[in-house]
């Protein structure tokens, strides 16, 4: 199985980019962001704060998350009941990113992710896979763009999809969590030394995509 493994800060359009190369290559997509969303979820849901560690963790067993493959995207189950579209708002972003500094949740989520890996050729897209959950992946990118960039994307995106934006406070939003993925103890967001370097903010959405197809090409 060949791994690729796509790391980066939040908004750097990695999904829509790994989703775009997998295709090309005929590789499965797979979006830990949504994972760590889904605990978000049902965290909110239940009235637990994703911040407080002792409350988080020995609920974890209770949660069944799952994944199907889909040529659509990927689908997210919680505990049987689909919330592919839930897990997209900015409350359980943030929920996600505060609970993704528990070590008890990185844990219970890193089988799953390497099991993944074993099954088929992945681009996985997330914080921690060239440096944690893969670390013999083929290849590694670490995906990134300045935060403004960032930032005046999401905006576009939001609008397109006819959603309210305001760039003032996705960029706070993106900011934020970017502090909180580079500063958590447990696997901060970090390239990993072997990963190559790719700073998206002057290049096309098609040329990104098109320099990913050519790296792992070469790799496998
Ligand atoms: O990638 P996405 O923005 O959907 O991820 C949501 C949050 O999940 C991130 O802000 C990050 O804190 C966390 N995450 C992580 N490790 C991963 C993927 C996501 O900590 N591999």
């Amino acid at each position: 199985m060949f791994a690729v493994a796509l790391d980066g800060p939040s908004g750097a359009g990695k999904s829509s980019i790994a989703k775009a190369a997998a295709k090309e290559l005929g590789f499965v997509y797979v979006d830990t962001g949504a994972l760590y969303r889904t605990i978000g979820l049902y965290l909110l849901e239940h009235g637990i704060d994703p911040k407080d560690g002792a409350r988080v963790e020995p609920v974890l067993p209770e949660i069944h998350v799952e994944l199907q493959h889909d040529p659509e995207g990927q689908k997210m189950f919680l505990c049987g009941r689909e919330v592919t579209g839930l897990i997209r708002t900015p409350e359980v972003s943030m929920a996600a990113s505060h609970c993704s500094a528990h070590p008890a949740v990185r844990a219970f989520l890193l089988e799953l992710q390497r099991e993944l890996a074993q099954k088929s050729n992945v681009l996985m897209d997330g914080r921690d896979i060239g440096t944690v959950v893969l670390p013999d992946a083929g290849l590694k990118v670490f995906l990134t763009a300045s935060p403004e960039e960032r930032a005046r994307r999401r905006v576009k995106q939001l609008r397109e999809s006819g959603q309210e934006a305001e760039y003032e406070e996705i960029l706070r939003d993106i900011q934020q969590r970017d502090y909180q993925d580079t500063h958590r103890e447990a696997a901060p967001l970090k390239q990993a030394e072997d990963a190559v370097f790719l700073d998206t903010t002057e290049l096309s959405f098609e040329e990104v995509v098109k320099q990913l197809v050519k790296l792992v090409q070469e790799r496998q």
